[in-house]
């Protein structure tokens, strides 16, 4: 459901310009659950934004469900991302002064859902998340690992296809990232692809497939049972 072709993109720089994808192809299927890794710099976060319709591409071809993204107005970018696609990020993103629920709940409002509705979608997707008893909660009084199920269901709400999740874990102690690991492992049972960047091995190899990227080049693309194949010494992920 999503190709991307030759696709390159550069940040302008004093005096020229640095390039940052270099021609980059990648097909992700429906249903796939999926790590982008590669060490800081590398581009991951550069091409989780093209994938997401939050950045644009200078070359090459992007296809999002058969639609060709290329030269999108901002509105139809806009209205693709709310239609398609849903978005967790290490920092959470959550707005200080707003209760889980409505954190929750937000993404409705700007799809003009009545606020009854809102209300009662958020609560359930806070139920999913084992987070119903906490709706009344500001981020402040909640954990590393609820402020990210909060984030989680906010990015759910709008039913996605797709959810794009730039190092959900990068805040979380490792047992806190286990245990939203398993959360997006469930969403993706649910049918939704879901795709994380992550420089964490063990993070990565919880997905099915991995794609490591190096100076903006896929160098490796596979099954993430192949990619951390235990070495014959017994090795785990490296
Ligand atoms: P990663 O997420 O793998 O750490 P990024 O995609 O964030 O890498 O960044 C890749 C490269 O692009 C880095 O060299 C970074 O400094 C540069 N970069 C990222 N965003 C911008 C930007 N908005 N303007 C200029 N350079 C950027
Ligand atoms: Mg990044």
């Amino acid at each position: 459901m999503l190709a991307l072709r030759r696709i390159e993109k550069s940040y302008p720089l004093a005096g020229g310009s640095l390039p940052v994808l270099k021609g980059i192809d990648l097909d992700i299927g429906q249903g796939e659950m999926v790590a982008i890794m590669g060490s800081s710099g590398s581009g991951k976060s550069t091409l989780l934004n093209v994938l997401g319709l939050l950045d644009g591409f200078d070359g090459g071809d992007y296809d999002l469900d058969g639609v060709d993204m290329a030269g999108l107005s901002e509105k139809q970018a806009a209205r693709y991302r709310s239609q398609f696609l849903g978005f967790v990020f290490q920092s959470f993103n959550l707005i200080a002064f707003k209760t889980a629920l409505e954190n929750a709940a937000l993404p409705l409002f700007y799809q003009k859902v009545s606020r009854r509705e809102r209300q009662k979608r958020a609560m359930e997707m806070l139920g999913k998340m084992g987070m119903d008893d906490r709706a009344d909660h500001l981020p402040s009084e909640l954990s590393g690992g609820q402020k990210q199920r909060v984030a989680i269901a906010r990015a759910l709400i709008t039913s996605p296809r797709v959810i794009l999740a730039d190092e959900p874990t990068g805040a979380l102690d490792s047992t806190t990232s286990s245990e939203v690991m398993e959360v997006l492992r469930e969403v993706n049972e649910s049918g939704i692809t879901v795709i994380i960047v992550t420089h964490e091995a063990d993070i990565a190899a919880k997905c099915d497939r991995v794609i490591r990227l190096r100076d903006g080049v896929i160098i490796e693309d596979g099954l993430s049972s192949e990619v951390f194949e235990p070495t014959a010494n017994g090795a785990g992920p490296v």
